[in-house]
């Protein structure tokens, strides 16, 4: 059991650390107020390599693995993108090149990999419905099969960075329900690609990291031609666990640089702040509790989720990882949640001003108990898969 990280990844966080002096908190607190994407930070991340992080050289990438990743996620959101600093390689990296590269084919893996590295292919993944969020086995959106291919019909929301993706990963049902009377549900994984005529992409207008726009999707007899299917058919969901476990620490890294960054400013506001007396506000018990144990809690789950991901980078199976990554992700969640709240409350009214930054990590980190999974349906992964509890929630 070793607790160091190896020279290589000091040297990745030191290049995250490098680039986020780019991109201060400014620079995101424009971004996010005009609702556009961030054009400088997303060519820098390719510049230094971070978009072909784990694509292995053959494709021009530096073939490292998901717990890199991680690290430079957090180290980009800790020292000054936030929530932006992870978003993108998010919806790309594991949406798009960590799926293909665990389930693509070599032609699929060819022709999207390098483009990604690049930085001219951006992907996104559409797999929440309007009816089915948190119950995927739920997912309406069909694939019919047809003459030299399929044919996708179905409505999706909130898939982010949909307006912009040349590649959608597409979860979809290729038989009937009857299907999932057996262990998985009959859905399989498309790679479509966009813009399309029969794709209609529509934003909404959201609470927080609006350099990302988050959209309805009417998907309206697309056709795909056959090798757009990720094999094997029908068993798409269990190719998708690896990409949500991989999305689930991913958001856990990012919460916890997040949650890091809006800390250290509000302890450097603490120690000035005087309201009684000579004693600076940050002396006072009432705020160090809290934060204390905000940051106790992210130590915690850091420690977790990169155990999770030597586990997924080791090869370990979906149903290994995933209890890992889900005590990653509630505790994480738990942890820098408490940590921002507690760092707009050591601002007083201050934190409630947009210059203050405070606010956005606020929103940005709100975001994290309801979606890539909410606390509730992780909490009751943990009780059912790991602690084997009786199941919450059935399947109709
Ligand atoms: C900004 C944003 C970006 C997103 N980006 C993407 C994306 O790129 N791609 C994509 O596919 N999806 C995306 N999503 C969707 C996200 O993954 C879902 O919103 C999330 O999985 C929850 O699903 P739902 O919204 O349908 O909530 P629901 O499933 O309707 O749940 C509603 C509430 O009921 C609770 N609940 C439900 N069942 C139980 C139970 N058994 N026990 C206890 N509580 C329960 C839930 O915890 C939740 O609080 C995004 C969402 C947001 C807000």
């Amino acid at each position: 059991m070793d607790f160091d990280l190896t020279e290589e990844q000091k040297m990745i966080a030191g290049s995250a650390r490098q680039v986020a002096k780019d991109f201060p908190p400014v620079y995101w607190r424009e971004k996010d107020a005009r609702e556009v994407f961030a054009e400088e930070f997303y060519r820098a991340l390719s510049r230094i390599g971070f978009t072909g992080l784990i694509i292995p050289e053959k494709y021009g990438g530096s073939g490292k693995g998901l717990t890199e990743l991680l690290i430079a996620m957090e180290e980009l959101a800790a020292n000054g993108c936030g929530l932006g600093g992870a978003w993108y390689l998010i919806l790309t990296e594991v949406f798009g090149a960590l799926t293909i590269l665990r389930h693509g084919t070599e032609a699929q893996r060819a022709k999207y990999l390098p483009g990604i590295v690049s930085g001219d292919i951006e992907f996104c993944m559409a797999l929440t419905e309007p009816d089915a969020g948190s119950n995927t086995f739920d997912t309406r959106t069909t694939a019919s099969k047809v003459a030299g291919g399929w044919l996708i019909n179905g409505a999706k929301t909130f898939i982010s960075g949909a307006d912009r993706a040349k590649g959608m990963l597409t979860v979809a049902r290729t038989t009937g329900k009857e299907r999932d009377a057996g262990k998985t549900p009959a859905l399989s994984l498309f790679l479509a690609d966009l813009p399309s005529p029969s794709v209609t992409v529509t934003p909404i207008a959201k609470h927080g990291v609006n350099y990302s726009h988050s959209c309805d999707v009417e998907i309206n007899d697309l056709a795909l031609p056959g090798d757009a299917l990720l094999p094997p058919e029908n068993e798409g969901w269990r190719s998708l666990l690896d990409t949500l476990n991989a999305e689930r620490m991913s958001f856990a890294a990012a919460a916890i640089g997040t949650a890091r960054l809006a800390m250290s400013g509000a302890i450097e506001y603490s120690k000035g702040r005087k309201v009684f007396g000579d004693a600076p506000i940050g002396s006072y018990q009432g705020l160090q509790f809290p934060l204390a144990e905000a940051y106790a809690g992210m130590e915690a789950a850091r420690l977790l989720n990169l155990q999770a991901a030597t586990l997924f980078d080791s090869g370990a199976s979906a149903a290994e990882v995933g209890a890992t990554a889900n005590l990653a992700k509630v505790t994480a969640i738990q942890s820098s949640h408490k940590a921002v709240y507690w760092s707009m409350q050591v601002f007083g009214g201050l934190g409630y001003a947009r210059d203050a930054d405070v606010e956005r990590w606020w929103r940005e980190i709100n975001l994290l108990r309801l979606a890539p999974i909410t606390q509730q349906l992780a909490l009751g992964y943990i009780g059912e898969h790991v602690m084997g509890m009786p199941k919450s929630y059935g399947r109709d």
